[in-house]
């Protein structure tokens, strides 16, 4: 497919078209791929603004909550004013106020098991940014079972961690959280952690859609903001994985 950009479109991408490993045509790039990322919360808020705003051609965001009170410390794309709206009206209307050249969808659901191929569709990457272990575990089967880049993130109190996992080659989700972890309680978040680990997640989806290498794909980075470090780990393929691993 070939795309155009517009003279709108060169001016409001000029910065990042003067980055060689971008250009002109990275751009085109950028604005013919897919998104799909799962909740419009703490990270959702963030790498969608990234998103939206670099230019991704389309993004499709599910949640299936209202925004709540509790939810302002940190998702920042929700205000006052939208409270008892659903986060997707509340997002997408500023998400369609910040970039009118992307061509946004999101849709007030739950991720399952039956409904989750059709609304991942074909997208080139997904963007975790839930809350929970199960619907990770669906996204990435997905992953697996299309070969899309799984952008995982998570966030507890000051700290974070984000990694990229790319099928067939890289460890998935389920190599390195084998199991199921039921959510017991509320964890504490305060709201530069998601917002680190999601520009970190827009950043890697950006540099798997232009091609450049680099990215966390085999390491797991953890954030703590309270010590103000970054650590690493190489994570690799676990060869009893049920999901990705050799089946007997
Ligand atoms: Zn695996």
């Amino acid at each position: 497919m070939n795309v155009v950009l517009s003279k709108k479109e060169l001016e409001r991408y000029k910065r990042q078209i003067i980055i060689p490993a971008i250009s002109k045509n990275g751009q085109k790039k950028l604005k013919k791929s897919k998104i799909f990322i799962a909740g419009f919360g703490g990270l959702g808020s963030i790498s969608s603004q990234y998103l939206v705003a670099a230019g991704i051609g389309s993004i499709k965001i599910i949640d299936k909550d209202v925004v709540d009170i509790s939810n302002l410390n940190r998702q920042i794309i929700h205000w006052t004013d939208d409270l008892g709206k659903e986060k997707t009206v509340s997002g997408l209307y500023k998400l369609k106020k910040l970039n009118p050249h992307c061509n946004i969808e999101a849709i007030t659901t739950e991720l399952n098991e039956t409904n989750a191929f059709d609304l991942i569709g074909d997208a080139h990457i997904i963007v975790d940014a839930t809350d929970n272990i199960k619907t990770r575990k669906i996204l990435n089967k997905i992953s697996i079972a299309r070969s899309i880049p799984f952008i995982y993130g998570g966030v507890d109190s000051f700290n974070g961690m984000v990694t990229t996992f790319i099928p067939p080659d890289t460890a998935c989700f389920d190599c390195i959280f084998p199991k199921d972890v039921k959510k017991t309680e509320t964890v504490g978040v305060i709201g530069p952690a998601p917002g680190v680990i999601a520009s970190i997640q827009a950043m890697e989806a950006i540099k798997i859609i232009l091609g450049i290498e680099g990215t966390l794909k085999g390491r797991l980075l953890y954030f703590s903001g309270m010590d103000m470090e970054f650590k690493e780990l190489i994570i690799e393929k676990n060869p009893e994985c049920p999901t990705c691993g050799k089946k007997i």
